[in-house]
């Protein structure tokens, strides 16, 4: 006789348990594509992201993956340290009044200070990178400040900063065809005084430090060209002011540079006075041309 009783009941026995799945971690590992801008291999998602998002410090036009892996880098992936540099620098922007700056700030002494501090974005190395280059040879403490103060020097700075990341770093990439995220900084001091550098060091120390804090990660290369030897005193006053990861990026050289500068940047992206062939003639000079691929004009 067939049993009546409906077989639909929760208290049935549990069929055989399935066999237990296999470790997944490893395809957990490379199943996600690497996210936008990242180009280290071995990245893996922070839990820094989320922290963020939890406690409402998140600020999705400025935190996306490739900042916060900067700042991550900057703090050696302590996640505790970076945040904490995260939120200063949030704090900061504030103070500074850096969205201020972004929509507003005009420089309009740029061509006089150009005459004693000339600071300009000039083409791409090798590997894409916009170069900077600045040069303290013809600083004149006493005139540059009777043009401009050193708070705008700092918003310049701050400003160009800015336009690095939004407009320029993009603009590269796009043009060598994969992530650029740092510049290769050329700082001639050729003519440079040790008297002239003591007056104009407590800019470049404020400089440097906005650079380390607040925009982590983003310098590749730096020469610092023409050092002369009495430089090395002034390296050992700046030096404990940079962490260990920009110091190792610093190259000092002397007066023949050219070769070593020339491994690293083409030759027809390099002005002439620095060994170069580029004029950027027709365009008023490489130091105004603000030539690149961030500029379809020039
Ligand atoms: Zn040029």
């Amino acid at each position: 006789m067939a049993d009546p009783t409906p077989t639909t009941t929760a208290a049935a026995p549990t069929p055989a348990p399935a066999p237990a799945p296999a470790p997944t971690a490893p395809q957990q590992a490379s199943a996600s594509a690497l996210p936008e801008g990242i180009t280290d291999p071995n990245y893996t998602p922070p839990p820094l992201k989320k922290e963020l998002q939890e406690e409402g410090h998140f600020v999705p036009e400025r935190m996306d993956d490739a900042t916060l892996l900067r700042f991550l880098r900057a703090r050696k992936f302590d996640v505790v340290k970076a945040k904490e540099m995260l939120l200063n620098c949030e704090q900061w922007r504030k103070d500074f009044g850096v969205d201020e700056i972004v929509k507003n700030f005009d420089f309009k002494e740029k061509d006089q200070v150009n005459q004693y501090y000339p600071q300009y974005y000039h083409k791409t190395d090798i590997d894409g990178r916009p170069i900077y280059i600045e040069q303290l040879g013809n600083i004149d403490v006493k005139a540059l400040y009777s043009i401009t103060t050193q708070e705008r020097l700092k918003q310049r700075l701050v400003h160009e900063y800015e336009k690095f990341l939004s407009s320029r770093l993009p603009a590269c990439s796009k043009s060598i065809g994969h992530p650029v995220e740092t510049s290769c900084t050329i700082l001639d001091l050729s003519g440079v005084s040790l008297k002239a550098f003591y007056k104009v060091s407590d800019y470049v120390m404020a400089a440097a430090s906005i650079g380390q804090d607040r925009y982590p990660e983003t310098m590749g290369k730096f020469y610092i060209i023409n050092a002369p030897w009495t430089f090395t005193t002034v390296w050992m006053v700046i030096k404990p002011w940079l962490d260990e990861v920009t110091v190792n990026k610093i190259k000092i050289l002397g007066s023949n540079y050219q070769s070593e500068l020339l491994q690293q940047i083409g030759k027809e992206n390099l002005p002439k006075e620095f060994g170069g062939s580029c004029d950027c003639k027709g365009l008023g000079g490489c130091m105004v041309s603000d030539a690149g691929p961030w500029n379809p004009a020039a």
